[in-house]
């Protein structure tokens, strides 16, 4: 169909949804036929979801995961161990720890991994940050994910980390090379996690 046949605002939706990963014009225009021709509530309610997600969640100014507020659930947790912290590439990384029960300490989303290829520095992921907060720990687990990026990211990090006189480990074996901790079972990331190797 001629963009030209189509009312601005639909068109302007259309480029909107176009926009989102993975969604080519042909998706975008299917997806915005049928937020027209649905239910209007129905409508509204998506675009208030979009709004309020937006308004009322951003991230952890002290560990960078999913806050509603300045400070996120985990950080403001009097019963987690301060002592112990746990660096993950992203959070959906910390959801998964988090649902293997297995570790009660604090986090530190570092926001992506080392990849030249794709133009990601260090400088563009949240390790400034990382620094202090390592100093007060007794030990950092380095919990990227076993990719490529995320073993050199490693290797960065600890050598960034080692004159802090800090214990680094990481989670033992048992995840699979090239995997996303996303992708490991349950049971497998629980061992890993509960039997570190230090680096
Ligand atoms: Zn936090």
């Amino acid at each position: 169909m001629p963009a030209l046949l189509l009312p601005e605002v639909l068109e302007d939706l259309i480029n909107e949804l176009g926009k989102l990963p993975g969604i080519g014009r042909k998706t975008a225009t299917r997806l915005a036929f049928y937020i027209l021709e649905t239910d209007k509530d129905e409508a509204l309610s998506l675009a208030q979801a979009i709004v309020k997600l937006r308004e009322k969640i951003g991230f952890c100014s002290n560990c960078f995961n999913l806050a509603e507020g300045n400070i996120c659930g985990i950080c403001q947790n009097p019963l987690r161990n301060k002592k112990i912290l746990c660096v993950v590439e992203d959070v959906t990384s910390l959801i998964m720890i988090e649902k293997t029960n297995e570790f009660n300490g604090l986090y530190h989303v570092l926001g992506g991994v080392i990849s030249p290829l794709d133009g990601i520095s260090a400088q563009n992921l949240n390790i400034e940050e990382l620094l202090p907060r390592a100093k007060q720990v007794e030990e950092v687990i380095l919990a990227l994910n076993p990719s490529t990026e995320g073993e050199a990211t490693s290797i960065y990090l600890s050598r960034l980390l080692k004159p802090m006189n800090v214990r680094i480990t990481k989670p033992a074996r048992g995840i699979p090379l090239g995997g996303h901790l996303e992708f490991v079972d349950e049971l497998t990331l629980s061992k890993a996690i509960k039997s570190r190797l230090d680096i």
